[in-house]
C-alpha cells in the first residue's frame, strides 16, 4: 500500500518512525479515522475541523490540516480503492526532539502519517443488524477527551474488559453519568427522545453523533443533549452507539441485562436507514 509520510507518498512498509518522535514517546499526537464509501469520502471537512481543534489546543505548529483532504483522495486513487469500502487513518505528532516534557524549542516539524486500507464492513453490518452487548466501566480517562489524542490506554483496557466479558463495547461512566464508548458515542431513548451526552471536555465530539442528531432534526425525532444517569438507564427503551465504523449500532444488552425487549428498537432502525441513505450514492 502507498501511504503519505512527512510530505511524500511512499510504500507503507518503507516508512520508519524515529524513536525520538514525541508521538512515540509521549502520545503527543492526534489522529483521525475517516470512512470511505465506494465513491465517497464521508464528511472529511468535519474530521479536519476536529483535528484542527486538537492541534490548536495542543499548540502544534501546524493548525490547519485541510491540505490533507486532497492527499487522502490521492491515496484512495493511488491504491485503487475508488470503488471499494475503505478506512483512512491520519496521525499527526508534534515531531521529533530529545526526550524532555516541555515543547521543544524551536518547534519541530510535525510528523504526518496518512494511510488508507480496504475495509470489510460485513462484520459491522451483522452487529448493526443483531445489536451488540455492552458493559459499563468507570471512566478513568483524563479530562480532555474532546481532543482525539493517541493516548488511548484507558480505552484499550476498557475495550479489552468488554471483550473478556463477551461484549463489543464498554461505556465509560463518570460521576454516575454514561458518557461515551471506548470508540463510539452513546445514545439512549427515553420516552421517544434520543438522548446523548452534551458536548464537553469529557467526550469526543463524534462526527457520527453530529450526523445522527442532524438526521433526527430532519426526521422530527426529538433529541436531548443531556446527561444519561446510570440510575435511570433501566428506563431507556433503546440504547445505541454511534461511530465512523460502527455507524448506528443498537445495544441489546447492557451488563448482561436486556435493553427493552432485547432486540434492536424502532428508533435505531429508523436512524440506520436514514444513515444508509446518507452514505450511499
Ligand atoms: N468517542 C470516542 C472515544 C471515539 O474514539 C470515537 C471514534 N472516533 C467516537 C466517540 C465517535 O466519533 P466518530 O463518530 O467521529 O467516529
Amino acid at each position: 500500500m502507498i501511504a503519505y509520510f512527512d510530505g511524500r507518498f511512499m510504500p507503507k512498509d518503507d516508512i520508519c518512525i524515529r524513536p525520538d518522535d514525541r508521538g512515540f514517546l509521549f502520545s503527543d499526537s492526534l489522529y483521525e479515522v475517516i470512512r470511505y464509501y465506494p465513491g465517497r469520502l464521508f464528511r472529511p471537512e468535519a474530521h479536519i475541523r476536529r483535528l484542527n481543534h486538537g492541534a490548536r489546543h495542543l499548540a502544534l505548529s501546524c493548525k490547519d490540516f485541510s491540505f490533507l483532504i486532497p492527499v487522502v483522495r490521492d491515496l484512495i486513487s493511488q491504491n485503487h480503492l475508488e470503488s471499494q469500502d475503505a478506512l483512512v487513518y491520519i496521525h499527526v505528532t508534534r515531531g521529533c526532539a530529545p526526550r524532555n516534557h516541555p515543547f521543544p524549542v524551536p518547534d519541530p516539524e510535525p510528523t504526518l502519517y496518512v494511510c488508507v486500507s480496504p475495509f470489510d464492513p460485513s462484520a459491522r453490518e451483522r452487529s448493526r443488524h443483531t445489536g451488540i452487548h455492552a458493559i459499563t466501566v468507570p471512566d478513568i480517562r483524563w479530562s480532555r477527551c474532546d481532543m482525539k489524542t493517541t493516548g488511548l490506554t484507558a480505552n484499550v483496557l476498557a475495550n479489552q474488559q468488554a471483550a473478556e466479558n463477551g461484549a463489543a463495547e464498554a461505556i465509560f461512566v463518570r460521576d454516575g453519568v454514561l458518557m461515551e464508548g471506548t470508540h463510539s458515542n452513546f445514545m439512549a431513548v427515553f420516552d421517544n427522545i434520543v438522548t446523548t451526552a452534551p458536548l464537553s471536555n469529557y467526550i469526543l465530539g463524534g462526527i457520527t453523533r453530529e450526523t445522527v442528531l442532524e438526521i433526527c432534526q430532519k426526521s422530527d425525532i426529538l433529541t436531548s443533549e443531556s446527561p444519561i444517569y446510570e440510575n435511570r438507564i433501566h428506563l431507556a427503551s433503546e440504547l445505541m452507539i454511534t461511530g465512523t465504523t460502527t455507524e448506528v449500532t443498537p445495544i441489546v444488552a447492557l451488563n448482561g441485562r436486556p435493553v427493552g425487549n432485547g432486540k434492536p428498537g424502532p428508533t435505531a432502525r429508523a436512524l440506520q436507514a436514514a444513515y444508509a441513505d446518507l452514505t450511499s450514492l
